[in-house]
């Protein structure tokens, strides 16, 4: 078997050289498979996971916009069409200047597993561009959305691909990419997920994925009678899901002492409490302000700059109980896994996508403390644009409880499909290898039953 994930692995990077991020991410999913395709040759000899490899389609496109200078700018669009063997494509866009072919190929490879384990009908897809919306005016995000609209419209659809927001995409882009669309085919549908509320968006959206992490961590330690009472925790980022992972540890009784941006991170040894969390909000989403103005308003707080030419991230080296990555890829490398360990952590819950470096995922791993991957932890988002979907399709809204809810019998049961199958392919215990298992197996029956597609 080692030589098949070793083979599958060499043609892989062959095939799509430079995609380091996509390599990283297939790597870890083959390496648990391993054990799935042991036991079942039919899988195997269907080249499901050949196929899962390879998008069913991607699509390219020029998104030229004209900046307040009066300057033509050109930015590149991508959506990537992954699978949609259980439902339409459904992910979110980035809009970030390291976005390229490789991290969206990642991005949308993991949304596929995630997906399927939230246990509603969605297939997997990602997209996005490498425009940067930071330091832009409204009007020039505005003009940037119409045009990257105006070429996505054709791909899209409520029943074809439903994209929605991720890093750099929140709440006013959505509205601008939604406003496009609308005008463009001429039809008011659930086409974007992460509306506003007055026009067709679910409550509980904008929380779902920080939420959805704590209920997942939350559901770890009750399987040994603890909760995150008391417990100190690691947030880092301070955007959408930084916020609200915030917001459900301190409902929780937990006490959170780091949060960051990508300039450089707060250390608030006293805590970050609710009206200190309003401050990062209204700063982050209203005024588009950086972490460090945290540290001029609340003197006890310590800003540590970013140091580009050093080997770890600081953010990681405090005491603490509980870690939450919550910013962005590959944000927790093996010194930093090895210094989280260190420091008495034993819970890790990824609200971002793939933060930690295969390195890390082998050293949280070996130390069999409670490690969950992205892909489970982190459904929470999708999971509600789902159920935004659904109360789209039948244009009726439900309550905040009744989403919430939802929201917490669909973590429950990721965790549940996460420690069954982890169990039933001889890892107890290994969240990494459950996810993985567990995602790709309703998605790779429903390949099967379909045919050669
Ligand atoms: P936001 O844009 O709201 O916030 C991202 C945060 O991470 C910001 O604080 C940003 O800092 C920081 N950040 C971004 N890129 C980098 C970088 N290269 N280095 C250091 N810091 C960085 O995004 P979200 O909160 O929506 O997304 C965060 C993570 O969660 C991503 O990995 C995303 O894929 C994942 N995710 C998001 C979901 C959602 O529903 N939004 C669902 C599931 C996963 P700065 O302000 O300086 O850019």
């Amino acid at each position: 078997m080692v030589d098949y994930v070793n083979i599958f692995m060499a043609r892989l990077q062959a095939k799509n050289p430079g995609e380091t991020e996509f390599h990283q991410a297939v790597q870890e999913v083959v390496e648990s498979l391993s054990l799935v395709l042991d036991r079942h040759p039919e899988y195997r000899s269907a080249k499901i996971l050949e196929r899962m490899v390879e998008p069913e389609r991607v699509i390219m496109f020029r998104v030229p916009w004209m900046d307040d200078q009066g300057e033509v700018q050109v930015n590149r669009g991508f959506r990537i069409e992954m699978n949609s063997a259980i439902g339409p494509y459904k992910g979110g866009l980035r809009f970030h200047p390291s976005v390229n072919l490789g991290i969206l190929k990642f991005l949308a490879f993991e949304q596929v597993f995630k997906n399927s384990l939230t246990t509603l009908p969605m297939g997997g897809g990602k997209g996005g561009s490498d425009f940067d919306p930071k330091g832009k005016s409204d009007n020039e995000v505005m003009r940037f959305c119409q045009s990257f609209m105006t070429e996505l419209c054709r791909h899209i659809g409520p029943d074809t691909d439903v994209p929605a927001g991720d890093i750099g995409v929140g709440g006013r882009e959505i509205g601008y990419l939604f406003g496009q669309y609308k005008r463009m085919r001429n039809e008011f549908t659930g086409v974007l997920t992460g509306k506003g509320l007055n026009w067709g968006g679910s409550l509980i959206r904008p929380e779902a994925t920080g939420y959805g992490c704590v209920y997942f961590a939350a559901e770890m330690l009750a399987t040994r009678g603890q909760t995150l009472k008391g417990k100190t925790c690691l947030v880092s980022g301070s955007g959408n899901v930084s916020q609200y992972t915030i917001e459900k540890i301190l409902q929780l009784g937990g006490k959170v002492v780091t949060v960051s941006d990508s300039d450089g991170y707060i250390y608030d040894e006293e805590g970050i409490d609710l009206n200190k969390l309003k401050f990062i909000m209204e700063l982050k989403n209203i005024k588009r302000g950086r972490i460090k103005n945290y540290a001029e308003k609340y003197k006890n707080a310590v800003y540590t700059p970013v140091d580009r030419s050093g080997d770890y991230n600081p953010l990681w080296d405090h005491k603490a109980d509980c870690a939450f990555p919550s910013a962005t890829q590959n944000e927790i490398n093996g010194k930093d896994a090895r210094n989280l360990l260190k420091n008495g952590v034993s819970v890790v819950a990824e609200g971002a996508n793939m933060p930690t470096h295969i390195e890390g995922v082998r050293l949280f791993l070996d130390s069999r403390i409670f490690y969950a991957p992205g892909k489970a932890a982190n459904a929470g988002g999708v999971a509600v644009s789902g159920l935004e979907m659904s109360q789209n399709s039948m244009r009726l809204p439900w309550t905040r409880e009744e989403v919430d809810n939802r929201l917490g019998i669909i973590m429950r049961s990721i965790h549940k499909t996460c420690v069954e199958c982890a169990e039933r392919f001889g890892t107890p215990g290994n969240y990494v290898n459950g996810a993985n298992i567990g995602g790709f197996l309703k998605v790779a029956d429903a390949m099967l039953d379909q045919g050669l597609v």
